[in-house]
């Protein structure tokens, strides 16, 4: 399956940038849940967890919290579509995001550089990253 396009609301993206901001130097991180339509992802919700790892170069979410928030969201009809994490990196991959997104099969990694607030996003196709375009969109009005 080809991901293109991940939408994302404007609201999302700055409670990702807000968690990001408070836990700096540690490396933040969320679950992504929303629908898959034809090459497009659509973000419905964002589940903030906290870093077990207390890292500045690693994360890793409670494997409860994640059992917790995957139930929810069965029953709200949302899939799990994706990671999110910040890195005080360029918002590419690092080799050992790589390494898990191997793991994760076809969750997009949405990374957030804490260095430059720049945002990324990634898929593991075939064996290699690609990057996936990110449309942000505003509800609000
Ligand atoms: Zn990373």
């Amino acid at each position: 399956m080809t991901i293109s396009v991940l939408q994302i609301e404007g609201q999302y993206l700055d409670l990702l940038k807000d968690a990001a901001r408070k836990v700096e130097p540690i490396e933040a991180c969320a679950m992504l849940f929303g629908e898959i339509k034809d090459e497009e992802i659509v973000v419905k919700k964002v589940v903030v967890a906290t870093n077990k790892l207390h890292s500045e170069k690693r994360f890793e979410i409670d494997p409860e919290a994640v059992a917790e928030a995957l139930t929810e969201a069965e029953r709200e009809g949302l899939e799990f579509v994706g990671l999110f994490h910040s890195h005080p990196a360029p918002a590419s991959p690092s080799s050992l995001d790589v390494e898990f997104m191997r793991l994760w099969g076809d969750a997009i990694w949405l990374i957030l550089s804490s260095k430059d607030s720049r945002i990324g996003a990634y898929r593991m196709e075939n064996g290699k990253v690609s990057e996936v375009a990110i449309k942000c969109v505003n509800t609000k009005s």
